[in-house]
């Protein structure tokens, strides 16, 4: 067992959340929630309100209006929907996982008309595989796709898809909850029309927010949009931000804490912080691969790495091991995939040594299941992209 410290006789055991969401949070943020409640009719809270907001439209990359939602991610997921759609209208849906998979769900929930494109986990979605798509049913009002998907660590072309959906008089909308500030993804650049994001993953803050965003093009589809709508109505929320405030009583403490993130996320810059995600993956996979693991993805995505667990060993026990003996809370394959493998996170809040713990644990781990790796191996890896690269 390890021991962070012995206190009175009670033994305290350090965690490390390595997870892909909720993520770390620094600790100038965690004292941010600190502070006596303020009223949220306020000029006080309007300024603060009113700086998050231009905080996330600088790393959205957009000169869009973006709107802050008391929700978790789930709920701008359900926002875009119910805004940008109306009864039996047709979306094309990107399943390449948990997540993409949710937009089907939601569409379903509505009665959207979908036309799911359903990928093996882990598989790619090339842009020219759209394009066909869209011809073959150029009626669909919307393309809902994700940056990152979570579940497997597979980023997609967002690029790719805005230049072909652009032409089009379709929208695309992206699922960024866990892409945004941890890999490309500029709204504007990209003629994405709808973005969402979320507090918990690559924003630092502790989950409970969830922001959106709408271009020009997909404002259109908000007024002719007749599908019901009541706490995520967009109109409602933009009419309220004229005013300096929000249709409803906001997370006040949480907002006050992702102002406080977004302070720490520009003081590194956007770009060097895309730079530090990309190369802690570079990191975990070439430590991954030294083991003569597999990886699950074929388009790897800077936030997190899936590992293949080897057919001898049960992934259950493993993950169990990593998680309960050494305190290391990676996370392990969702359903219909629970134990074939587990993700490696490496996203918001984490660094060079979260890296290294995660390969550490995911070694001792194979060891005590009695699968053999050459010891070392995947740390030696990893340290050698680290050390190239640390400034
Ligand atoms: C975490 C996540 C979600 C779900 O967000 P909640 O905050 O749990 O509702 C959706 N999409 C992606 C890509 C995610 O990573």
């Amino acid at each position: 067992m390890f021991l962070l410290a012995v206190h009175e006789g009670v033994m305290i055991k350090k965690k490390y959340l390595l997870s892909p969401g909720p993520t770390p949070i620094p600790e100038g943020v965690l004292k941010a929630a600190a502070q006596p409640i303020m009223h949220h009719r306020t000029e006080e809270f309007s300024a603060i309100l009113l700086e998050t907001t231009e905080g996330i439209k600088d790393i959205f990359q957009t000169e869009n209006d973006a709107f802050i939602l008391t929700s978790s991610g789930s709920g701008a997921m359900e926002a875009a929907v119910v805004n940008a759609l109306s009864p039996g209208d047709l979306a094309i849906t990107i399943n390449g996982g948990k997540f993409g998979g949710r937009w089907s769900e939601i569409c379903h929930a509505y009665g959207v008309n979908v036309h799911e494109i359903s990928l093996d986990w882990g598989e790619d979605f090339p842009k020219h595989r759209l394009a066909e798509e869209l011809e073959a049913h150029p009626e669909a009002k919307a393309v809902f796709s994700t940056l990152t998907e979570t579940s497997t660590g597979t980023v997609f072309d967002i690029q790719g898809y805005g230049e072909l959906i652009s032409e089009t008089r379709s929208i695309l909308v992206v699922d960024g909850i866990s892409g945004i500030g941890a890999t490309p993804c500029p709204m504007d650049e990209w003629n994405i029309d709808v973005l969402i994001s979320g507090s918990q993953k690559s924003f630092m803050t502790p989950p409970g927010l969830a922001y959106i965003s709408f271009s020009p093009k997909a404002w259109q589809f908000v007024d002719k949009s007749s599908l019901p709508k009541f706490y995520f109505d967009a109109k409602a929320a933009k009419k309220s931000l004229e005013r300096k405030t929000t249709p409803w009583t906001p997370s006040i403490s949480l907002i006050i804490q992702q102002k406080e993130a977004l302070r720490i996320i520009e003081n590194i810059g956007l770009e060097n912080l895309i730079a530090h995600h990309r190369i802690l993956g570079n990191a975990t996979r070439a430590g991954v691969e030294a083991l003569g693991l597999e990886l699950l993805s074929k388009r790897p995505a800077n936030i997190l790495t899936a590992v293949k667990i080897p057919a001898k060993i049960d992934g259950i026990r493993l993950l169990k091991a990593m998680q309960d003996k050494y305190n290391v809370y990676v996370a392990g394959a969702q359903e219909p995939h629970k134990g074939e493998f587990i993700r490696i996170a490496h996203l918001g809040y984490m660094g060079g040594f979260d890296v290294i713990t995660a390969l550490s644990a995911l070694e001792m781990s194979l060891s005590d299941l009695h699968y053999k790796v050459p010891e070392g191996a995947s740390i030696k890896a990893a340290q050698n992209i680290l050390k190239e690269n640390w400034e």
